[in-house]
């Protein structure tokens, strides 16, 4: 059987993906891994659209959320935290641990954080150092206007150092590093990215790399010190994941092809018909504010979430992603973020639909995909990778 994954990290990995890392290991201290980290380097300033530093870390991208907290902070100071789902939970949880003080924003679930909820939380924190937040936040397929937030702090709160976990938004959702005013933006390979798990970046600003020379943080592994020391000779302070790092190369590369505007474009019109398709299935979105990276939504009442992802697997070979923390059972998410093409939303939105009849739902067969296809064939069809 085909396996299809719809699931928002892990995503699927282009074929030259594949190929790329298939070659011989080559040897990290080499001109050879020099000059692939250089153009990768240079790739990746393009996709975070900075002209700083952009760290490769050898980890998950929860890794380099916590080289950003314990870089850029040190123990006691105040910091905002966004908690809007789980990963938003995922930096109050780090800052705590590190004995920063986060002082959260509790957002409900499927709902944006709003620039005035925000202005607010910084008002009312003692010297706050730093605001974390997710830009689109992966438990419940919501995505913040980050524009308009990063707009605000740099206006009103210069000094506040502003954090954002682009994890399932770099690649897919419009970001603009130096025109918006971050100051540390983290992702990880196996979202947009569309490379195996095991590397992490995180883009810092001029103000980023001040406050983590200043930082009294314990830091060993991820500290970014040494990481900044050796980037510009394109080395790193531990062996890299050499193959995954040339797996992103490629990725980049390929994406580069495509043009980024392109690509958040592509992201826009599938989440478009993956929304579309659903609601003609009968099924409603989860959040108000919906991110092109991916689609929640809830699960009719009558369907059992275990037999409806037993079925998808065993009978259609695709996987896609259910509810977390209090919406497990209740909610189904499906990415679209990576290397996916007009067919593939077609292709999650008809298994869906079969699925959902074969556990009793009164679907319609045809339904779901006719109305992606109309969906796709409204917008103006821009390249597919
Ligand atoms: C996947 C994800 C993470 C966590 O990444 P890991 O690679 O599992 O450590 C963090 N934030 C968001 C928004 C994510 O989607």
């Amino acid at each position: 059987m085909k396996h299809r994954l719809f699931t928002p990290g892990p995503t699927p990995l282009p074929e030259r993906v594949l190929r790329r890392m298939g070659s011989p290991l080559i040897h990290h201290r080499t001109d050879e891994f020099r000059r692939t980290m250089d153009h990768l380097h240079h790739r990746l300033q393009w996709l975070f659209d900075t002209s700083g530093p952009v760290v490769p870390l050898t980890s998950s991208g929860t890794g380099a959320m916590e080289a950003t907290v314990v870089n850029l902070f040190s123990p006691g100071d105040c910091v905002i935290t966004v908690n809007g789902g789980k990963f938003g939970e995922r930096w109050t949880r780090l800052a705590e641990t590190f004995g920063i003080n986060p002082q959260e924003i509790l957002v409900p679930w499927g709902t944006a954080l709003q620039p005035e909820q925000l202005r607010e939380a910084l008002h009312g924190a003692k010297d706050p150092r730093g605001v974390l937040l997710t830009h689109s936040e992966t438990s419940t397929g919501t995505a913040i206007d980050l524009k308009a937030i990063a707009a605000m702090v740099r206006k009103e709160f210069p000094g506040t150092l502003l954090c954002v976990d682009g994890i399932t938004s770099v690649g897919a959702l419009e970001l603009r590093f130096d025109a918006w005013g971050i100051d540390a933006c983290v992702t990880g390979s196996q979202k947009g990215l569309m490379t195996p798990p095991g590397v992490a970046f995180v883009a810092l600003s001029e103000r980023a790399r001040k406050a983590i020379e200043l930082s009294t943080s314990r830091r060993m592994y991820f500290d970014l010190r040494r990481a900044l020391a050796v980037l510009n000779s394109n080395d790193t302070p531990w062996t890299p994941a050499i193959t995954l790092l040339q797996g992103v190369d490629e990725a980049l590369d390929m994406m580069y092809e495509e043009g980024l505007e392109n690509i958040w474009a592509r992201h826009a019109r599938h989440a478009k018909a993956a929304r579309n398709g659903l609601a003609a299935l009968g099924l409603k979105l989860f959040s108000q504010a919906p991110s092109n990276a991916l689609t929640a939504a809830w699960l009719p009442e009558s369907v059992v979430w275990k037999e409806l992802h037993q079925t998808l697997q065993t009978r259609f070979g695709i996987t896609v992603a259910g509810g977390q923390g209090d919406y497990a059972g209740k909610i189904l998410r499906i990415s679209h973020l990576g290397y996916y093409d007009d067919l593939d939303m077609v292709t999650v939105v008809a298994a869906l639909e079969r699925a959902l009849i074969l556990s009793g739902f009164p679907a319609t067969p045809g339904e779901g995909i006719s109305a992606v296809q109309k969906s796709l064939s409204e917008i103006e069809n821009t390249r597919t990778p």
